[in-house]
């Protein structure tokens, strides 16, 4: 059998094809020279595998779609503290451009605008950095995430460069409110090459997977990042990612994203997968119009909205059975906090007496650290109510089940 999540995607293309709305970046001079009509579409999931349609070879300068994986990069070079108390995350409500920093700190106000997007990369590898090392760490980093070496559009990053005053006037202002201490042209330069990175959209896919993925590649299997600076990212990038479209883009399609002025697209669905579109023709928020559409398409179809969240706790306790003098808790799927809520709640009205209880995690996928926390503190109080507690565990989902006093549940 031929899989059909290519063919949908193809329709999906084939759907939007004739609309040519919006207009193409002209304020970098190399990009209004891109071919206007390329349209591409890849998803990669979370489990490593990627699906296209249209022109998903074709590479394209990421442009502000570096900003989310900079800022990645920096949390991870610098740690929280650094990188929080030089740029915001809250959504500004303007022009990605604007020459704005947040009143009372003077921070830029989040990492996805121009100002925060400048600020991000003055931080990356470490402190006193040059212009080579930072640009190097973005590429690196950038490589490592689309799993293939990367290179950057000198032709698009010469262009940009020649008529780069707004970022030049951005780190200036910067400069002078002591954001950065290198000097404002070097820092822009820096900035400029990491944004002329060429990707395609396959590569976009993989890279919004290994977020979607907590940080691990989902091919290499590789942890890129950590857990805590994948979710950080993602939840900028939700807040702050479509610049003064956020609002819209988040009830419309809620799915966390980063746009680019060449036309790119990038969605990262938490738990799920990486999406990567291109269309270069853009809107008045600099959002590319048939990518706008295209995710606004797939997150209705495929029920993709951050939103819609699955009711993972009222799953989990498949049955509650007593047999033989003995209460068997079967319990199946994910276990969360919810899920883990209910099997509390259900051992707190439990009147089966004082026989055994039984936890059967043969079918549970796997426990939330919370949700391990919350099983053990229930069998700890089912054992203090004087029950013998056994555990049936095939597959080792709860491993060291420690009852929190050196003793552990009886295997069966
Ligand atoms: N390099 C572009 C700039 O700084 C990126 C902007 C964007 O993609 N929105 O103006």
């Amino acid at each position: 059998m031929k899989s059909p999540v290519p063919d949908y995607l193809q329709e999906v293309l084939d759907g939007l094809v004739d609309d040519r709305s919006g207009a193409v970046a002209d304020y970098i001079p190399d990009l209004a020279n891109a071919n206007p009509d390329v349209f591409g579409v890849a998803v990669t999931t979370v489990d490593g595998r990627t699906h296209s349609a249209g022109d998903d070879e074709v590479e394209f300068s990421i442009q502000s779609i570096s900003k989310p994986f900079a800022y990645a990069a920096a949390l991870t070079d610098r740690g929280f503290d650094a990188v929080l108390g030089t740029v915001g995350v809250e959504p500004s409500g303007e022009a990605f451009n604007e020459l704005s920093l947040e009143g009372d700190s003077r921070r830029p106000k989040n990492p996805m605008i121009n100002a925060g997007a400048i600020a991000t990369h003055y931080l990356l590898s470490r402190s006193g950095a040059s212009v080579t090392e930072r640009v190097d760490r973005a590429l690196e980093f950038f490589s490592e995430l689309a799993d293939r070496t990367l290179s950057i559009d000198e032709s698009v990053c010469r262009s940009e460069l020649e008529t780069a005053d707004r970022n030049l006037s951005i780190a200036h202002m910067l400069r002078n409110y002591g954001v950065i201490d290198s000097p404002a042209h070097d820092v822009v330069e820096g900035y400029t090459r990491q944004c002329s990175i060429k990707v395609t959209v396959r590569d976009l896919a993989v890279m919004g997977a290994t977020l979607a993925n907590a940080g691990v590649h989902p091919v290499t299997g590789r942890r890129v990042v950590a857990t805590e600076v994948a979710r950080q990212t993602l939840a900028v990038m939700t807040g702050c990612g479509m610049y003064d479209a956020a609002g819209h883009w988040l009830t419309t399609v809620g799915i966390p994203a980063k746009s680019g002025v060449a036309g790119g697209l990038l969605g990262s669905l938490p738990g799920q997968l990486g999406i990567g579109v291109v269309s270069p023709r853009l809107d008045v928020h600099g959002n590319s119009v048939r990518g706008v559409r295209m995710f606004q398409r797939m997150s209705a179809d495929m029920g993709m909205h951050l939103m819609d969240a699955e009711p993972y706790g009222s799953t989990v306790l498949r049955s509650v059975r007593a047999d033989g003098g003995e209460l068997i808790l079967e319990l199946q799927g994910v276990v969360q906090f919810t899920g883990a809520e209910s099997v509390l709640d259900s051992l707190e009205f439990d009147e089966s007496g004082s026989g055994t209880v039984v936890f059967d995690l043969n079918r549970v996928d796997r426990l939330s650290d919370v949700g391990r926390r919350m099983v053990l503190e229930g069998m700890r109080r089912v054992r203090l109510d004087g029950r013998e507690v056994v555990l049936v565990d095939r597959d080792g989902v709860l491993p060291d089940p420690d009852l929190g006093d050196g003793t552990y549940p009886k295997a069966r």
